[in-house]
């Protein structure tokens, strides 16, 4: 997810053209915009290192000062919302107008970050023009000229500080991206905050464009991790956020963007369908996934409580016997600290790949401890495996008859794969091809 940088000012004063000169080469998105004379513009800039989205937020023709003031307001409005940050154009030539104090004194009481920017600076003849601009009261004005790029760079400078830096592949590859998942008062925040309490959160969450999510990187053993907020997790106390954490969209958001998924469960309540559902969206996206039975300090307990808890669980989640299971409470801090070893040794499998001749010396032992059956007289032929992917591990094996594997031998070799390589505890597939 993208920071937002949009575009804000009165008409003419060069928003597009700054537009174009920070995008270079790239071809913008252009999208239609109800109430708005010209359409916006969209565009990911990534030339600078930390790459932004950049929004033209459009123009108006400009009825009147009063038109157009109220024209501003919801420009900027619209800019506020979207935007992470924001970029308000004023125009040296016609110097500081009353519109863009009125527009200024709105953007300075948000808590956003705005750039104040006098465009065409087009050289040191405008640059006295531009310093009548800090009658604003603003600490620091850009003074630019979007066509022939003066001043842009140090802009940009100062804009990039703000940026998280363009993610590093091989970073991504070893961060462990988890979602915390479960119905309303399973006990969600108060999980993630003793799971965060423990551990160095990283640097401060980023929101995301979206607004929904907040993703806090955090550290454990080595290891970095991503917290994926479903919304409202932690950002507790917002009367609005209590309707959002209702949302099963937020969820499933989360989810697609997860690689291990803890499902959190009420031990008073049980399982409910609900989260068989979710856990089944889990499933089918080949998430890993993590029973967590939370407020284990409830429920009265003797020396079977578990054992049957357990079994009840398992029961529940028949699809899902490889998924860890836990018993944590929140409240008193039992055994919430095992919860991230058990997410690094799932990610480690979610993420293993096997060396192809170790697949095929298995694969030939497997077809001969349990030979496929005969189909139509004659004998599926395997011919090769290969891990086809990881995340999660899956295997594509090449017969002569792809579509006639019976399921019971599908289960049987994922089986055979699973205990041969170690992958007992993540979602594993079973692929068949043709040859050729
Ligand atoms: P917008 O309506 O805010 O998007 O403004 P435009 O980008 O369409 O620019 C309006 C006019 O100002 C155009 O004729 C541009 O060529 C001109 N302009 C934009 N930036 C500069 C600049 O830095 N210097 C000068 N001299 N003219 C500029
Ligand atoms: P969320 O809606 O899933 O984020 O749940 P919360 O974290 O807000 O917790 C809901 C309620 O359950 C709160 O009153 C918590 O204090 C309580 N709670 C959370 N975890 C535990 C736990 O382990 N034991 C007990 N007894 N209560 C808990």
């Amino acid at each position: 997810m993208l920071p937002v940088v949009a575009l804000v000012g009165r008409p003419n004063v060069g928003k597009s053209t700054l537009f174009n000169r920070l995008l270079g080469q790239r071809k913008a998105i252009v999208e239609d915009f109800p109430g708005v004379t010209r359409d916006r513009h969209y565009a990911e800039v990534t030339r600078y290192g930390s790459p932004f989205l950049l929004i033209d937020t459009g123009g108006f023709e400009p009825a009147s000062e009063d038109r157009l003031l109220t024209q501003m307001r919801e420009q900027s409005q619209l800019a506020l919302e979207e935007a992470d940050i924001i970029f308000f154009l004023m125009d040296v030539r016609d110097g500081l107008t009353a519109s863009d104090e009125e527009v200024a004194k709105m953007l300075r009481k948000i808590d956003k970050p705005v750039f104040f920017i006098v465009n065409k600076v087009d050289g040191d003849k405008q640059e006295m023009g531009a310093s009548e601009f800090y009658a604003l009261g603003i600490e620091k004005i850009y003074s630019v000229s979007a066509e022939h790029g003066r001043g842009v760079s140090e802009l940009i400078e100062d804009l990039s500080e703000l940026l998280p830096p363009a993610p590093e592949k091989a970073e991504q590859e070893d961060e462990v991206r988890m979602a915390v998942i479960g119905r309303p008062n399973v006990g969600k925040s108060s999980l993630v905050n003793k799971l965060l309490g423990f551990e160095r959160v990283v640097a401060n969450p980023t929101s995301g464009t979206t607004r929904d999510s907040i993703d806090t990187p955090f550290e454990h053993d080595g290891k970095r991790y991503v917290l994926i907020d479903t919304a409202g997790i932690r950002r507790k106390g917002k009367v609005s956020q209590t309707l959002e954490k209702y949302s099963a969209v937020n969820a499933l958001k989360a989810m697609d963007r997860a690689h291990v998924v803890l499902m959190v469960i009420d031990a008073e309540e049980g399982v409910t369908d609900q989260d068989l559902a979710v856990a089944g969206y889990a499933y089918e996206k080949g998430r890993a996934l993590i029973l967590v039975v939370n407020k284990w300090d409830l429920p009265e307990k003797d020396e079977k409580t578990m054992g049957k808890y357990v079994e009840e669980v398992r029961r529940r989640f028949k699809y899902l016997p490889f998924a860890p299971l836990i018993f944590v409470s929140a409240l008193t801090g039992q055994r919430v600290n095992k919860i991230l070893p058990i997410v690094a040794e799932v990610f480690e499998e979610f993420n293993r790949r096997i060396p192809t001749a170790q697949l095929n010396k298995g694969l030939e032992e497997f077809l001969q401890k349990n030979p496929p059956s005969m189909v139509r007289g004659q004998r599926i032929k395997f011919y090769y495996a290969a891990q086809g992917a990881v995340r999660p591990p899956t295997f594509v094996l090449f017969t002569s008859r792809p579509k006639d594997v019976h399921f019971s031998y599908q289960r049987y070799l994922t089986n055979c794969f699973r205990e041969k390589f170690g992958f007992d505890r993540v979602p594993v597939r079973i692929q068949f091809k043709g040859r050729g």
